[in-house]
């Protein structure tokens, strides 16, 4: 038997994508979700030139206490029949332990931890490849794409906006942070010398760049008129509600950046698992630098007459 997706080889481009475990009211809501998550990581792999399509896995059920090695190994053997169809990795609600549980029981699965042989927590590669794309659009929308002087507002500063607050702290920022948990506001306010603002506050605030690192849907007709700042650039998946919200964006002087194309370092990080060799950091890394031009290139394209 092989004993991994790289050496099983997938027969054809294989789908990749997280598995997300969320308490969804019921099947209809999480798979209404999953559809949505997995059309964004089609976007994603083909922006960021991975050989890969669009996956995603919905598991019903409160991560805080409902999950279980069972579960998982239950999970990895419906994903071993698939013979590598879909490769999943962790998302929202699941971790490098829950991949390990999976793995035990199928070939496939990749954003193992370091002892694995995976590059371990893909986020903070996420949060890197963010931080292109916010350069990218500062350049276009203000002639410098340097950091410093600038305000970063984050909202949400969990896996992947902690460390997109700290990379923009040590290119020169000021952040500005919210979250719901009082102990990872505390360490920003301690270490990132980060202002804190309230979860309702954080849209509201005037800032260079807000960077949405928590749920979906949170750039709405509600939230765009109270927004103040010139970028948006964030980690968090399917951030407008509706396609028209991007437009209405637009009309208000505000520079969208597309979340797939600038959240695709996390998919890369977890994609070169697969890679000649296996993980090489290095070389994940220089390919999240390609955000950079990737965003450039779009911002380039939108401006044509006749783009988009
Ligand atoms: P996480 O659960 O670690 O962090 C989310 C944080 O947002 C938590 O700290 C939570 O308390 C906070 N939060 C929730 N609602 C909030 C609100 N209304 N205001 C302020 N804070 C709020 O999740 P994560 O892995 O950091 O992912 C964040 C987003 O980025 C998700 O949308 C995820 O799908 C997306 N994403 C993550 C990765 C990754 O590598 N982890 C990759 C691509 C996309």
């Amino acid at each position: 038997m092989l004993s991994s997706a790289r050496e099983a080889g997938p027969a054809r481009a294989a789908d990749l994508g997280g598995i997300r475990m969320y308490p969804y009211a019921d099947e209809d809501e999480a798979l209404r979700d999953v559809l949505l998550l997995a059309r964004a990581m089609t976007l994603k792999a083909s922006l960021a030139g991975l050989n890969f399509g669009g996956g995603k896995c919905a598991v019903i059920g409160d991560p805080s206490v409902e999950k279980s090695e069972r579960l998982f190994r239950t999970l990895g053997r419906f994903v071993e029949g698939l013979c590598g169809r879909y490769i999943p990795t962790e998302d929202m609600g699941t971790t490098t332990r829950d991949l390990e549980w999976l793995r035990a029981e199928s070939r496939f699965g990749v954003g193992l931890g370091e002892g694995h042989g995976g590059g371990g927590d893909p986020s903070p590669m996420t949060a890197w490849g963010v931080l292109q794309g916010i350069r990218a659009a500062l350049e276009v929308v203000t002639g410098r794409g340097e950091l410093s002087g600038r305000v970063v507002a984050v909202q949400g500063i969990g896996k992947v906006g902690y460390p997109l607050a700290r990379f923009a702290r040590e290119a020169g920022a000021e952040v500005v942070v919210a979250d719901a948990d009082d102990g990872r506001l505390e360490q920003a306010r301690f270490e990132l010398r980060a202002k804190v603002v309230s979860t309702s506050e954080i849209l509201e605030e005037p800032c260079d760049v807000l960077a949405p690192c928590a749920r979906g849907g949170i750039l709405n007709k509600q939230t765009i008129p109270k927004l103040r700042c010139k970028v948006i650039a964030g980690g968090a998946n399917n951030q407008l509600l509706e396609e028209g919200d991007g437009k209405e964006l637009r009309r208000r002087g505000i520079l969208y950046v597309p979340d797939f194309a600038v959240n695709a370092g996390g998919l890369i990080n977890v994609a070169d698992e697969l890679g000649p060799g296996g993980y090489r950091h290095e070389r994940a890394k220089a390919k999240t630098d390609e955000i950079y031009a990737t965003v450039r290139s779009i911002l380039a394209e939108s401006e044509r007459p006749g783009g988009p």
